[in-house]
């Protein structure tokens, strides 16, 4: 690499490759084949192939268009090349005479057979290529030339030796290493192409095991270090617990008491938990959080719950009150727009150890805050928080136990692979007497239809949501599309009380503005998507979503999941903007199609590819090149039992693998 000029690094760095062996791992994204001779007339159509003739005839025309039309003969026949675009050197390679060879698809024209724009070389004696020629990602400035020439070099001067030792390999038969990447930047010609560009020959599954294999041996590895740390062991006899569920009017299901059991088992041990409670929206998971919080705080340790929004956190101060308070303990509330005096107080509490649980937004990540004994962190919609914040949180305690909250599944390849290091409990289950909520999906031509359903909806007696659009663009725009479509809707729903939910009014008029909802003196609630997370009024039973076609998957499952909370049949109807783009309709068709969490989560993934999943970005978890997490399903399986059996067995295979595979990434195993 050091031979190179700064310019031709700078362009390297560019795809990624920083090292010699970053070449080697530079992988082709296809093949050309130019290993075998065809004769013109046998030559197979639609795919590309090589051929070699005499040019009988060349003619530039002018009309329609400016053309180059060549013909060219062998023994077996002629065809026609056709170049639409030319520079004159390439009519003097096509001049009459002249042997060619040609690379590219034939197909049937209206001179015959033809090839249009094929790679034109010098034909003759030229030998032919012994190997599939390869090619590689590249970018402005590099060509596949000089790519090739220097990835050739690394293969040739660099030592590859496996990293895996027989024991792992064998019973996986995968084939080794070297011969790997040897085989991937030169196949010879009799290697399956089906399997090179399907990328399931074996060489390719190796490659995406090494690749699987070295993030799960990181996670682990940083999963190993956080282990090492004490946390508070939470072991109280569970009285507070118990007198909270006894209190509740209802039943904890069967979901909601397994995976209380497992978080108090944790709670249970010296080192800090870090467990996602995954349950899909309306599953329950803020009295398995109290519950949870109850433990922590018989044991004498303090508690702190976090929420994304203020509307949320006010949501869940107001629930937990009702809930602990009875039972004697001290709740706290603090979010960045309490008045100052307010503020200090609730750092004081914090500080003095008074404030039993701490319910709050980001705020209670300021500096200013410090526990006195925190033993217990809640983060709820854990998927709305980046990993920076989660970990300041953790800094708060030495190293309290953390519980996150999240309604947007992850799909079990996402689990196992970005977010291996925590444990997982699944809320699998809803409450009793929930019905399922009925979607639609209406063109906004028809948008009075829509009006008359929400006034017959509150004539029964039931409340409404009307989902303003997200301009991502501009809040000044969105605020004012809200406000408008609040004047409207008022005019429109005479004698009907329409009132306006935004995230620029100040957090008491949001929180009287809810309390009036909840109370049902407002039926029509007109709001901005500040109500995604956790809003929860059971007698709102229809929701429209205007510009459905805007909002991405998870958003509308969360948005959609705030009716059906009660005994009502609810109805979702997500209004639409024709044009819509592929992407849109797919989307929609998802939405419209599955009430299951997982299930659109699933679909997510697929039709974003998991780099864009909420977090994955900033989780600080390699992302994967090669392997695709849901056609590589059963390579990850075997990576992650391999990474197991590596540190229990063969612990010193670790290092080397993941030298080769994430250079420099001792930092994240520090976390
Ligand atoms: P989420 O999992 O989306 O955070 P919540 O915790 O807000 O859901 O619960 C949704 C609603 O279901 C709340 O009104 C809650 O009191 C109620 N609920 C929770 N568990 C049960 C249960 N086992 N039986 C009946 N209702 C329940
Ligand atoms: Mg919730």
């Amino acid at each position: 690499m050091s031979s190179l000029t700064p310019a031709q690094q700078q362009r390297l760095h560019k795809l990624g490759i920083q090292r010699e062996f970053d070449l080697i791992l530079h992988l082709p994204l296809r093949y050309e084949d130019e290993t075998h001779l065809y004769p013109i007339a046998d030559a197979p159509m639609g795919s590309p192939v090589l051929v070699e003739g005499e040019v009988l005839s060349c003619e530039v025309n002018y009309k329609p268009r400016k053309q180059l039309n060549a013909r060219v003969k062998d023994a077996s026949g002629s065809l026609v090349v056709r170049l639409m675009n030319f520079y004159p050197s390439q009519v003097q390679q096509l001049a009459v005479g002249k042997r060619v060879r040609l690379y590219g698809d034939l197909r049937h024209g209206y001179f015959g057979t033809e090839m249009v724009h094929p790679k034109v070389r010098v034909g003759g004696e030229v030998s032919l290529q012994e190997a599939l020629s390869p090619i590689y990602p590249t970018t402005a400035g590099l060509s596949q030339a000089q790519l090739a020439t220097w990835i050739g070099k690394a293969l040739a001067n660099t030592p590859m030796p496996d990293t895996l030792s027989d024991a792992i390999l064998a019973p996986l038969q995968l084939p080794d290493f070297a011969s790997s990447v040897r085989l991937l930047h030169a196949p010879t010609p009799d290697t399956p192409k089906i399997l090179l560009t399907a990328r399931t020959h074996p060489a390719w599954q190796r490659l995406k095991f090494d690749e699987l294999l070295a993030q799960q041996l990181s996670l682990r590895l940083a999963r190993a270090v956080r282990r090492e740390k004490t946390a508070p062991k939470i072991n109280p006899d569970g009285r507070l617990g118990a007198q909270l569920i006894a209190n509740l009017p209802f039943d904890l299901t069967a979901a909601q008491k397994r995976v209380l059991l497992e978080i108090t088992q944790d709670l249970a041990q010296a080192h800090p938990m870090q467990r996602l409670l995954q349950g899909d929206v309306g599953a329950g998971k803020t009295i398995v959080a109290a519950v949870a919080a109850c433990h922590a705080i018989e044991a004498g340790f303090q508690v702190a719950m976090l929420a994304p929004t203020e509307i949320l956190a006010e949501q869940h101060f107001q629930k937990l009150s009702a809930w602990l308070t009875p039972l004697g303990v001290n709740v706290v509330w603090l979010t960045g727009s309490l008045k100052a005096k307010a503020k200090r107080e609730a750092i004081a509490a914090a500080s003095d150890g008074s404030a039993q649980l701490l319910v709050g937004t980001h705020a209670i990540f300021q500096a200013s805050v410090a526990f006195q004994n925190l033993g217990l962190a809640i983060v709820d919609e854990q998927h709305r928080f980046g990993v920076q914040q989660r970990l300041a949180l953790r800094e708060k305690g030495q190293s309290p136990h953390q519980l996150m909250m999240s309604a947007t599944p992850i799909p079990r390849t996402l689990a196992m692979s970005f977010y291996a290091d925590l444990d997982v409990s699944v809320i699998d289950e809803l409450p009793p007497g929930r019905t399922p909520i009925i979607t639609k999906l209406i063109s906004d031509a028809r948008r009075d239809e829509v009006i008359e359903r929400i006034a017959a909806k509150v004539l029964e007696g039931r409340q409404v949501y009307w989902v303003c659009p997200l301009i991502e663009e501009s809040e000044t725009l969105q605020l004012q599309t809200a406000v408008d479509t609040h004047a409207q809707l008022s005019e429109e729903l005479e004698g009907i009380a329409v009132g306006l939910l935004h995230g620029k009014m100040k957090p008491e008029e949001k929180a009287a503005t809810m309390a009036a909802f909840s109370r049902n003196e407002i039926q029509v609630l007109i709001a901005t998507t500040v109500i995604e997370v956790g809003v929860d009024v059971p007698n709102a039973s229809l929701m429209v979503i205007e510009h459905a076609e805007r909002m991405g998957l998870s958003q509308l499952h969360q948005l959609r999941g705030r009716v059906g909370r009660g005994a009502h049949a609810s109805l979702c109807i997500l209004l639409y903007t024709t044009p819509l783009s592929e992407t849109a309709k797919a989307r929609l068709k998802v939405i419209f199609e599955h009430t299951d969490g997982f299930e659109i989560a699933r679909q997510d993934l697929h039709i974003r590819g998991p780099g864009d999943m909420a977090g994955i970005k900033q989780s600080g978890v390699p992302m994967l090149r090669f392997a695709d997490l849901e056609t590589d399903a059963d390579l990850l399986e075997l990576a992650r039992d391999s990474a197991e059996t590596i540190l229990q067995h063969h612990v010193n295979l670790a290092q080397p693998h993941l030298d080769r595979w994430l250079p420099g990434r001792e930092a994240l195993l520090k976390v």
